[in-house]
């Protein structure tokens, strides 16, 4: 019995928890669903709702402003693939201050429970709670964030594949994540320069305690000096360089960047 329930989780099969919640993060019947939308208490994923201002949604807004009809709404392609980038360089700058992020997909969708919707999945579940706490209530061009914890974590499951193949019928209005294409090269540096400003601010902390460090043995006098100078002597002996190593790591390569406190100034204590 347990193990059909965990088979049948999330499926059309399953009568209880909704099949869209749990593969999209977004239901269009939102509260009013019948059946269970289980939020998570802990993801890597993040949602950032309705975040994304949805060229085709503020077209039609502004005609409707202007007092025409929805089909006078306008939009400027080109005017809007360049916003679309500057705003996922945005985001991606951002979130990458709390972890490495190993996606960033901003959904196409117009229909209201997913329209400007922005997925954020973190590397660590730590990552991704530090990004809700800080980006919740925050306010981005004007909108006030509202972000959550989403039960998505696999986007294989969660993305429309006709989209991705140009052959979705169900168009903007589709249930499943039409995920906005962001060239290749344009991730890769993004990542590359994330990876060195949080290499960067390790190195800061690291010199950080370094001097703390320092300053503690010399405020506590001759005997606590010498047990550390002892110390660092029989580890230079034992490893045949421990200390190059270290430095090593900290001036340059990318190897020491995952092993975070494993190479890091945590061992000195
Ligand atoms: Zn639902
Ligand atoms: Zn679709």
């Amino acid at each position: 019995m347990a193990r059909h329930l965990a088979r049948i989780h999330g499926t059309e099969e399953d009568k209880v928890n909704c099949p869209f919640y749990f593969k999209i993060g977004a239901c269009r019947h939102a509260d009013r669903c019948s059946r269970i939308h289980h939020r998570p208490a802990f993801s890597q994923t993040i949602l950032i709702k309705h975040v994304y201002r949805h060229p085709i949604r503020e077209a039609e807004l502004k005609a409707a402003r202007e007092g025409r009809g929805v089909d006078g709404a306008i939009v400027d392609e080109e005017g809007a693939r360049e916003d679309f980038l500057a705003f996922f360089e945005d985001f991606f700058q951002e979130l990458s201050k709390f972890g490495r992020l190993e996606a960033l997909h901003v959904c196409d969708n117009l229909g209201d429970h997913m329209i400007g919707h922005v997925y954020a999945k973190f590397a660590e579940e730590e990552e991704a709670a530090d990004a809700l706490n800080v980006m919740n209530g925050r306010y981005y061009d004007g909108r006030r964030m509202e972000v959550e914890f989403s039960p998505v974590t696999d986007f294989r499951e969660a993305r429309c594949r006709d989209f991705d193949e140009d052959t979705c019928r169900r168009g903007g209005f589709c249930n499943f994540m039409h995920i906005k294409p962001v060239p290749l090269c344009l991730v890769r540096d993004m990542e590359d320069e994330a990876e060195d400003e949080r290499r960067r601010e390790e190195m800061e902390r690291m010199e950080r305690r370094r001097r703390e460090e320092r300053r503690d043995h010399r405020g506590g006098g001759g005997d606590r000096r010498r047990g550390r100078r002892d110390r660092e002597r029989k580890g230079g002996r034992r490893g045949g360089g421990g200390s190059r190593s270290r430095s090593r790591s900290r001036s340059h390569s990318k190897s020491g960047s995952r092993d975070r406190g494993g190479g890091s100034g945590v061992r000195y204590e």
